[in-house]
């Protein structure tokens, strides 16, 4: 008895040493898988879906949810901010529209041109000058097409701003604020009065002076660039004292100059005395003299030389005039 409970005991041992090792070493080694999980709900349909029910259409019930629309408010009026218009070919303009009731539901506007030669509209009534003549924009209201306003639009032809011409006036051409020069007029330096400027420059330096070009000729851009800066740093008023505004400058004229230094350190100096003295010998004069800008419009300009020849510079000189009041002429601008 005692032996085959012995014997049994080694058995049950052998036994669960046997699960022990044998069976948790092959759980590591193999984890175990989660066996596939069948839902019983769910229920694959083979069947293919026919085509009506395909196209059959969604809930056609109406919403309950849906929020009540707003009551519709009608355009009954329209007005203008103007009814008039005259514009120049080329040129556009838009009038400002008020639909009434001004809390109107629906506020589009629809415009139209009953002749689309002499003016076009476009979707937000932008009014465009086409050709010369008159003709009627209308607005309408995409609400009630009943609803309209209209523009008698009247365009009047375009004219192209006039170049001024060359002016001599005793044979002198002039270039001031109240003469202009076309702006296509670049004739560059004069010949002639490059070459007497010369005989001077000799002249003086025989006189142990040395004279030479600070600036000559200058086209109308180069002066208009010139003149629109100074305008920037200045200011028009002030600008318009010292500097001449495109067109406007004897420089311009080919015959003009100014000697060594433009500014008012030259005033005084020996050049500018012998300048002075001298120029009007060899055909120039200082144009713009002391005391005079009132009547030429610029400050006194020791520097700059007008060329007019011997004989008128000669005479000039002797007046004592500036050139404006020896020819009797003004030198303004007309705005
Ligand atoms: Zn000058």
């Amino acid at each position: 008895m005692k032996i085959h409970l012995q014997k049994a005991i080694t058995i049950a041992l052998t036994f669960l040493l046997f699960i022990c090792f044998g069976g948790c070493s092959e759980k590591e080694k193999t984890p175990t898988e989660s066996p596939p999980i069948i839902d019983a709900d769910v229920t694959i349909d083979d069947t293919p879906e026919t085509e009506s029910e395909e196209s059959e259409p969604e809930e056609s019930e109406p919403e309950e949810t849906e929020p009540p629309k707003p009551a519709h408010i009608g355009v009954e009026r329209i007005t203008l901010s103007k009814y008039s218009l005259t514009l120049l070919q080329g040129s556009n303009d838009m009038p400002i529209v008020t639909m009434h009731p001004t809390t109107a539901t629906n506020k589009g506007e629809i415009w139209s041109s009953d002749n689309t030669d002499v003016a076009t509209v476009n979707s937000i009534g932008k009014i465009t000058a086409v050709g010369v003549g008159s003709c009627v924009v209308n607005v309408r209201s995409a609400d009630n097409p009943n609803v309209f306003a209209e523009v008698k639009v009247t365009v009047t032809p375009y004219v192209a701003p006039k170049e001024p011409e060359v002016t001599y006036i005793n044979g002198i051409l002039i270039a001031n604020k109240t003469y202009a020069l076309p702006s296509t007029y670049n004739p560059g330096v004069d010949p002639v009065a490059k070459a007497a400027l010369q005989n001077m420059f000799d002249a003086a330096k025989a006189d142990g002076l040395n004279l030479f070009i600070r600036s000559g000729f200058r086209n109308y851009a180069t002066q208009q660039r010139l003149y629109n800066n100074y305008v920037s740093r200045d200011g028009v008023a002030e600008a318009d004292r010292y500097s001449a505004r495109a067109g406007h400058s004897e420089h311009q004229t080919g015959l003009a100059f100014d000697i060594n230094k433009a500014d008012s350190s030259f005033e005084g100096s020996p050049e500018a005395i012998w300048l002075a003295a001298n120029c009007h010998k060899y055909g120039f004069i200082i144009r713009y003299p002391a005391g005079k800008e009132s009547i030429t419009g610029y400050i006194y300009e020791p520097w700059h030389v007008r060329y007019l020849g011997i004989e008128v510079a000669t005479d000039v000189y002797n007046s004592g005039l500036c050139l404006e009041e020896y020819l009797g002429i003004t030198s303004v601008y007309q705005q």
